[in-house]
């Protein structure tokens, strides 16, 4: 028996793609967006459908999260101050840390949903998290992290091999909406070859790529020069000191293409490096928070969007981030870069959804599109309600979140 319709309904609706409509809905049925309009025309039209009406609320689109880790958990992050010493803390913790992975996976995801995020793209090693991203309710993407180090005494080819075997399972039994395809994590984690053989393969296969590119000075001084704290960690590996900017090597190993999510590229990313990513239709994840407590620089976003890079936010994980709300990371770009309101929210959800390929699909409350969204309790009173929503967002305001039409989480009921 096909789903009775649903009309979410609310005193604003701001769709993203077009003007906010006061005393607005939308009738969703089978999860998807069929109609948006005025609250009195969609319940004229549709008797039958049940109403969810929230009085003094706005809806907006649900928030897209473009590269955030589930598996860290709050209070107990390595100590900051250079990115390689907070690298060098993780990777020492790594043995303890898998007793409660599964757990922060499952915390980070509540937490990520709370906060109105509807899609998430999630990165961790071999894609140890997709059980709890799966199990969340939220739409996304895991992206299998492989670090040939694991791999002793094999080739790139059966290294390649080997991650795109084992993604190819864990795609297997995924409910709608969820999905598993590769990382190369890093240009310091990953040699060149086996990273040039697994971004083809998944190229190949119709798959996306989640990079960590040009994160850290330290990545910038390993890419360029073979030298610094991240050489003092994984020892003279034998493939840094390019003499290229970490985005450039990114290129020289075919690591850049349209299906390419690139998280963070905020040390040193020069005008040529801005060239390179539009050239290759590459897409940038802005995670500002995470820059600033690593000391990592500002990622010259505004200068990305004008150049034509799809960019989108990102929290990161909870070891170099405060939280998963995705509306508070994207308030902290707003305040950072100078942004309107109207630009802050289009880049924490259809900025997300088109950074990730998904722009059809989730982003802005359109006919067609996922009912992805998020209720907000805000009535903007101000000259830029986007920015009055996105505050209530980032303050815990989200009173509800709706992703693919299911109700995923009710303030009211918890
Ligand atoms: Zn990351």
């Amino acid at each position: 028996m096909p789903d009775q319709p649903v009309i979410y309904s609310a005193s604003l609706l701001m769709p993203v793609s077009g003007p906010a409509i006061h005393d607005g809905a939308i009738l969703v049925r089978e999860g998807r967006i069929e109609s948006v309009g005025a609250i009195s025309d969609l319940e004229r039209d549709n008797p039958a459908a049940e109403v969810r009406h929230f009085p003094r609320h706005t809806i907006i689109p649900g928030a897209v999260n473009a590269h955030a880790h589930l598996g860290f958990r709050h209070g107990d992050a390595p100590e900051g101050g250079s990115f390689s010493n907070w690298l060098a803390g993780l990777i020492v913790r790594l043995p303890e840390k898998e007793a409660w992975t599964a757990e922060a996976a499952r915390t980070s995801a509540r937490e990520a949903i709370e906060a109105g995020t509807t899609f998430m793209a999630e990165s961790s090693p071999y894609g140890e998290c997709l059980p709890q991203l799966a199990e969340s309710g939220m739409a996304g993407t895991v992206y299998a992290e492989f670090f040939p180090g694991d791999y002793e005494g094999a080739s790139p080819e059966e290294i390649s091999n080997s991650i795109v075997q084992k993604v190819s399972e864990l795609r297997k039994g995924l409910p709608e909406r969820v999905d598993c395809q590769i990382s190369v994590h890093s240009p310091y984690t990953v040699d060149p070859e086996s990273s040039r053989l697994a971004a083809r393969r998944a190229r190949d296969l119709g798959w996306g790529l989640a990079v960590h590119v040009s994160e850290s000075p330290e990545e910038v001084e390993f890419v360029r020069d073979g030298t610094g704290g991240l050489t003092d960690i994984f020892g003279s590996n034998g493939w840094g000191g390019t003499g290229l900017s970490p985005v450039r090597y990114a290129e020289s190993i075919e690591l850049l293409a349209p299906g390419t999510i690139a998280a963070h590229l905020a040390t040193a990313v020069s005008e040529e490096d801005i060239e390179v990513l539009a050239r290759t239709g590459a897409a940038a994840a802005h995670c500002p928070r995470s820059n600033e407590f690593l000391n990592c620089g500002v990622s010259p976003v505004p200068l990305m969007m004008e150049r034509g890079v799809r960019v989108g936010m990102g929290t990161d994980g909870l070891w170099s981030s405060p939280s998963m709300n995705l509306f508070e990371e994207t308030l902290f770009a707003v305040k950072l870069h100078g942004f309107d309101g109207a630009t802050g929210l289009e880049l924490a959800t259809l900025g997300g959804a088109g950074a990730l390929g998904i722009g059809n699909e989730t982003g802005s409350l359109e006919n067609g599109k996922w009912a992805d969204l998020a209720v907000v309790d805000v009535l903007p009173a101000s000259g830029d309600p986007a920015r009055e929503a996105l505050e209530a967002a980032a303050g815990g305001g989200v009173a509800a979140t709706v992703a693919g039409g299911r109700l995923i989480y009710n303030r009211a009921d918890s």
